[in-house]
């Protein structure tokens, strides 16, 4: 898609700063849209531990860069860097997403509002609704945050005691509960029972763990179709396989399923929005990339 007339001295840099980024579809994404909409800028990845993160982001300030998504391990030091949260930055505490106004450093966290854009899409209402969430890892807590700020009325968490999240998605549901309309609970994946009866409560079921991610596609944290009824939409965060065993297993007891790639493509069309103030053309993005 580069021509010798693409890169400019105008062309705008946006980025991605992780470890590992080379497998990443951002740039694919990112520069399609921008292509598209003939906007003179370029989205390049860069191989960046936490470690230099503080000094990556001087030298992105001090080139005037317009702005970065953060993925593994950089969205929570990022926090530190920035001048300003958004709300869903400030709940969960990570940031994927940096726009650069003349040297002040706006975070925000697109992930959540690319999720609950899937998930519209696929006909879920977030505001006024139950939801059970299994797994308390960085992608739970942004689901979790986006969903309390557009309305949700209860969100049940449920994960292991022993999980490195558990003092801090306590510390996230806390501050749910109490800034926002939002009655947020972390309860024991291991207690069954509740988890059938939150299931049995919610309209929504998200699993948020890798459990059922390829290579281990056999594997679900949920196998008794019993827990499930039609009414209940069951997402998967995870797009590696399309189908997980959870999303077959819901689909059989006649769930409306949808998996991660929604939230994929949507957290990047978030980030494009906030550094373009123009809609990514999504549907030739899917049709090419995330099909
Ligand atoms: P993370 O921060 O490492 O958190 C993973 C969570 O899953 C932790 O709570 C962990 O619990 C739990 N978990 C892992 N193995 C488990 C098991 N065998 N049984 C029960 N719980 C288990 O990871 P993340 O970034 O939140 O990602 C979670 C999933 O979402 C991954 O599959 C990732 O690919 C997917 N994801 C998708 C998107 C998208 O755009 N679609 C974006 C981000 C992430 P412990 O702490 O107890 O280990």
């Amino acid at each position: 898609m580069l021509t010798e007339q693409s890169i400019t001295g105008h062309t705008g840099l946006t980025c991605l700063l992780g470890s590992p980024v080379a497998h990443s579809l951002s740039p694919l994404m990112h520069n399609m849209a921008f292509h598209l909409l003939s906007l003179d800028y370029v989205y390049l990845c860069f191989d960046v531990k936490e470690d230099r993160l503080p000094d990556a982001v001087a030298g992105l300030k001090a080139i005037g860069v317009r702005g970065f998504n953060l993925t593994m391990p950089n969205k929570n030091k990022m926090v530190e860097l920035c001048d300003h949260l958004s709300p869903a930055a400030a709940l969960t505490g990570a940031v994927n997403t940096v726009v650069n106004e003349n040297g002040i450093l706006y975070g925000h966290n697109t992930d959540g509002a690319g999720f609950i854009r899937a998930a519209k899409e696929k006909g879920c209402q977030i505001a006024g609704q139950t939801i059970t969430i299994l797994g308390a890892g960085g992608a739970a807590s942004a689901v979790c945050a986006q969903a309390a700020l557009d309305g949700a009325a209860a969100i049940r968490i449920f994960a292991r005691t022993s999980s490195r999240f558990y003092a801090r998605t306590e510390n996230l549901a806390q501050r749910i509960s109490s800034e926002t309309a939002c009655q947020m609970r972390l309860l024991d994946l291991a207690d069954t029972d509740v988890l059938r009866q939150s299931i049995a409560e919610s309209s929504l079921l998200v699993n948020a763990t890798p459990v059922g991610m390829a290579p281990d596609t056999a594997h679900s944290l949920i196998t008794d179709p019993a827990w499930l009824t039609s009414e209940l939409t069951v997402a998967d965060l995870i797009y590696n396989p399309r189908k997980t065993r959870l999303l077959q297993i819901a689909a059989d007891a006649g769930c409306h399923t949808f998996n991660g790639l929604g939230m994929l493509l949507y957290q990047g069309a978030e980030a494009f929005r906030l550094w373009t103030g123009q809609d990514m053309p999504v549907a030739p993005i899917r049709e090419k990339y995330f099909a």
